[in-house]
Order: structure tokens, then sequence, then C-alpha cells
């Protein structure tokens, strides 16, 4: 009999990617969504599969499913910063309540459990790259605390199940990824300049441009993913791109790419918007023999296309 995992999150960008690759993997796969950032469209094409199953629910609440269930993959959460701006209840509620009904049905079915958790546990980092065994450095009443902060108890609550109950669980630190099914207007750097630079409109570049981002492209990312949710890793891993961008660097990339005729334009910094980021992957190389494949220009160039549909 194939076995089962519950996807939270499973219509947003990474979600649905992970709903596709356990499908392809032989699973049967539940997503579960509330929809408030992730889209129906993004699964519209695994519904005619039946060996998947949606189910519109807010995990932040409680979770009843029929049935065996071998595998939890926690990734319900608003992710941009604009989204977490948008849902700061919504959001401390997803990664705290959200996390501990996800944990929850986990143990009740005793199956294994993924957290989703995020480079932005690190904050605006003091050590450069950033390593699995840096604290961080997080403004726990600013703007981005409400994810920084539910994220970094999502992965406390996650170590206490894995340590109290014998939990069988496993947590991915996300760095910055990219690639198609992301939201045209999701408020991020690549959805944002992509489009604009799509409709020669002004690209918005941030503060300076100086701060530095390290962009993963969603194929490697969800390869990383997988090889850590069939792992006994149970320390948190990073998963990302260590290749480091400007933000300006970036704009110039995609105009490029996209040959468009925006100006760059400069709006003001974000509040805490982290100076640089950049994944130490020396334990993801190790342990999981991951390392990512594209390059930027190329995980760019097939973005782009999807965003021109
Ligand atoms: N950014 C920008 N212009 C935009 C959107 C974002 O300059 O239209 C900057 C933002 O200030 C940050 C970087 O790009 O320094 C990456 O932002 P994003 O929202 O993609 O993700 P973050 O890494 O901050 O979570």
């Amino acid at each position: 009999m194939s076995k089962t995992a519950l996807i939270t999150g499973g219509a947003g960008f990474l979600g649905s990617h992970l709903c596709e690759r356990f499908l392809k993997e032989g699973y049967r796969v539940i997503c579960m969504d509330n929809l408030i950032t992730g889209a129906l469209s993004n699964i519209a094409h695994l519904n005619k599969n039946p060996n998947f199953k949606f189910i519109n629910h807010d995990v932040s609440k409680y979770i009843d499913i029929d049935g065996e269930i071998d595998i939890v993959l926690h990734f319900a959460s608003p992710a941009s910063p604009v989204d977490y701006l948008n849902y700061p209840i919504q959001t401390l509620k997803v990664g705290s309540l959200g996390t501990h009904n996800a944990l929850g049905i986990a143990k009740e079915k005793k199956a294994k459990f993924l957290l989703a958790s995020t480079s932005e546990i690190y904050g605006d980092p003091k050590i450069h790259p950033q390593p699995e065994s840096y604290y961080g450095h997080v403004n726990c009443i600013g703007p981005r605390g409400v994810y920084d902060e539910a994220k970094r108890f999502a992965e406390a609550i996650t170590m206490a199940y894995h340590k109290t109950h014998g939990l069988d669980t496993r947590i991915v630190r996300i760095f910055n990824t990219y690639g198609k099914k992301m939201r045209r207007n999701d408020g991020r750097a690549i959805p944002n300049f992509i489009s604009q630079a799509l409709k020669d409109e002004p690209i918005t570049v941030y503060g300076k441009g100086s701060q530095t981002r390290s962009f993963c492209f969603v194929s490697d990312l969800i390869e990383g993913l997988y090889l850590l949710s069939q792992s006994d890793i149970h320390e948190p891993v990073n998963i990302g791109n260590p290749k480091e961008f400007t933000v300006m660097e970036l704009a110039k990339i995609i105009l490029k790419l996209t040959k468009s005729k925006s100006k760059i334009v400069y709006k003001p910094l974000p509040a805490d918007d982290p100076k640089v980021r950049q994944p130490d992957i020396t334990k993801a190389k190790k342990l999981l023999k991951w390392k990512p494949s594209i390059e930027l220009e190329e995980g760019l160039r097939e973005t782009i296309k999807w965003f021109e549909c």
C-alpha cells in the first residue's frame, strides 16, 4: 500500500511543488490549505489524480483526518514580507497553534514530521554566511518579528516534541527560493522585478540595493527537501543556494534577461530588512549529499517564461 503525506500549505508556492514531488514518489497526498496566500490554480492539475485530495482548512484550528498518515510536511504560512505584514496575527497563529496542531496529528498517526522553517530565524545576521549553529539577531517586536518569532517558536516546539514524545521530526531552514507558481503580486523581489520589467514599469529597488540575498531555484530546493524528508536528521538543516547577489545586481540581471526598458527607482528600505543573507550549506552537502545545480540566470529565464504566460 502506498504511503500518505499530509502537506499543510499545499496550495502555496513551495507546498504545491511538494505535492507534485510526493505524488511522483508514489505517495497519496492530502493537501491542506486555507487559501489566504495559496491558490487553487497551483493544484488544479492534480485534482484528477486519484491519489490527491484537497482539504480547505486553517491548520491553526484542530486537524482531524481519518486513516493513516506516514508523513506530515508543515508548510502552511504566509511567507512573503508583504503577506506577513498584511496577516500578522494569522502568521503568528499558523507558526504557533498551526505547528502545534500539525505536530499533534503527526503524533496521533505516528507519522514522520518535517517543519518548514526559514532563514528569517537568523534575522538581520551578525554572522555571515549563516551556519545552523548561529542563534540569530531578531527584533521580536519589529514588523518581521511576527514571522521570525513564529518560526523560532515552531522550531522550539518541534524539537520539544522530538525530545519529549520521541516524534520523528526534521527542520529545514529555507533560504530565498524562486520559480514558477510564485504569485506575481506577492511582493518579493523576484516576482516584483519580473512583473515590473515585463510591463516596462519602474523597477522598485528598496534602499540602495546593496543588501544581499542568495536565490535558490525551486527544483533544487524541492530535491533538498525530499532528501531531508527521507533522512534521520533531527537538527535544523539550511537549504538554499549559497551564491550571493546584491538586490541591485538582481535587478540588472532581470532587466537584461527581459530586454526591458524599465528604469530603476529607489524606495525606502523596509524596517529590519536584513542587510546580508547567505546560507552555509556545509551540513546539507555532507549529510544529504545535496547541493544546488541551477545558476541564477538559468532559473530566472525559466521563471520569466512562466510569468509571461
Ligand atoms: N526588495 C526590493 N524591491 C522590491 C521587493 C524587495 O528591493 O520590490 C528587496 C527587499 O528589501 C530585500 C530583498 O529585495 O532586501 C529581498 O526581498 P524579498 O521580499 O524577496 O525577501 P526577503 O529576503 O526580504 O524575505
